[in-house]
């Protein structure tokens, strides 16, 4: 239970306390997620779904998207954690098994418009298989 006046928005609250957000029906990510549109998928669980982008930036370029309808990490909260761990644990799995683990990788979200965000819907983009440059253009 949450004191009197400290809102909605208590990092303290238990995941079990969160209610799912809405989809979105205009969201392209909630459509692919739904099976409306198609896509390359190479992991799918309870959590999330993982498929290749469709314009690759890098010989390994797959997005790790929760089925949830979250519009970007700057909506994330404590009670998100679960889903954080998992989807970082997923992207090692992927990064293993495309063969990109051991030279390393990049694992990337993009927030609004300045920081290069095309989809609202959260995404984690594992980018691997050459070298990046520091900082990101
Ligand atoms: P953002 O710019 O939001 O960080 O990343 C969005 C990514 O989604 C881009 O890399 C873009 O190529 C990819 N993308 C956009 N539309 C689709 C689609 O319909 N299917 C797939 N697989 N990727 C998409
Ligand atoms: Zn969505």
């Amino acid at each position: 239970m949450s004191e009197p006046g400290s809102g909605s928005e208590s990092a303290a609250q238990p995941a079990s306390a969160r209610r799912p957000r809405p989809r979105d029906p205009d969201c392209i990510f909630c459509r692919i997620v739904a099976g409306e549109l198609p896509s390359d998928r190479v992991h799918e669980d309870d959590a999330m779904i993982a498929i290749r982008d469709i314009a690759p930036r890098s010989p390994t370029h797959i997005l790790l998207v929760p089925r949830e309808h979250i519009p970007s990490a700057a909506d994330l909260t404590a009670a998100d954690g679960p889903l954080l761990g998992a989807l970082f644990q997923t992207a090692a799995m992927l990064a293993a098994r495309e063969g990109i683990a051991e030279r390393g990788y990049r694992v990337v979200t993009n927030i609004g418009q300045w920081g290069g965000q095309s989809v609202d819907h959260l995404h984690f983009h594992l980018m691997g298989g050459r070298a990046f440059t520091w900082p990101p253009g």
